[in-house]
């Protein structure tokens, strides 16, 4: 798959600092080199790791203002071990989620994905092979294939096409935007999390989630993990207690 034409502009804007920086130590200006080289790396920093930063292109981390539900989203699945799992506690509660599948796990378990979108939840792209340590310095080619290669897979085994894109961790640089137009896509971030990807205790991840549990909220949770079973079922008895109905309307 070609890198798309709309990625170019973005390549030859990054390029420019690096060309400031140089121009600037060859005349002898060290101090705007310096300062050129520490303005660009906060921007980098900031632009590219704040998961609500929105400096690089367009993203959605909160229902629109006034909406009286949440939205639960389940990200790093399909996984054999607790897919189908999740799925029955979301069918106890009548509710439904968006899924950000990562794509080589998708086409291990093929069968997983086609159970999800049976059963009524929506599919999103959460990257071929979620490159966690490394998503935030993607260059412009292998973010192409992150996220092309993950749409291609889902549209395979499910033959509709995703509209949602998450990136891994919550990174997104100056090169996820041009992919994600080209692909007819849309960021999706979060406003309420529990740290349940990392958390081993789940009253403590659900704790977090209450705190931040409002009308409106964009709900972060994971598949393939040892406490997903429980948080996903705490966070549901949570909404039900706060009088929260999850929904998959977001724009
Ligand atoms: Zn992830």
């Amino acid at each position: 798959m070609p890198l798309p034409f709309n990625s170019y502009p973005r390549l030859a804007l990054s390029l420019f600092p690096a060309f400031g920086v140089l121009a600037a130590l060859l005349a002898g200006w060290f101090g705007l080199a310096g300062l050129l080289f520490l303005g660009t790396s906060v921007v980098i920093m900031v632009g590219t790791l704040a998961p609500r930063c929105a400096w690089f292109g367009p993203l959605i981390s909160a229902l629109p203002a006034g909406s009286e539900g949440v939205c639960l989203t389940i990200d790093d699945g399909p996984d054999p071990e607790h897919t189908l799992a999740l799925l029955d506690i979301l069918d106890q509660h009548q509710a439904k989620a968006i899924f950000f599948l990562i794509g080589d796990r998708a086409a291990h378990h093929p069968e997983l994905v086609r159970e999800i979108a049976r059963r009524g939840h929506v599919i999103g792209n959460h990257s071929q092979t979620h490159p966690a340590a490394t998503f935030w310095a993607l260059n412009p080619w292998r973010m192409w294939a992150e996220i092309a290669g993950c749409q291609q897979t889902l549209i395979q085994i499910t033959s509709t096409t995703p509209q949602w894109f998450r990136p891994p961790v919550g990174h997104h640089n100056l090169f996820v935007a041009a992919p994600l137009r080209a692909l007819d896509l849309k960021m999706l971030m979060w406003n309420c999390r529990g740290y349940d990807a990392v958390e081993k205790d789940a009253a403590l991840a659900l704790r977090r989630i209450e705190k931040s549990l409002r009308p409106g909220a964009i709900i972060l949770l994971h598949d393939a993990t040892p406490i997903c079973e429980e948080v996903l079922c705490g966070t549901l008895n949570l909404l039900q207690r706060n009088g929260l109905r999850p929904q998959l309307q977001i724009d």
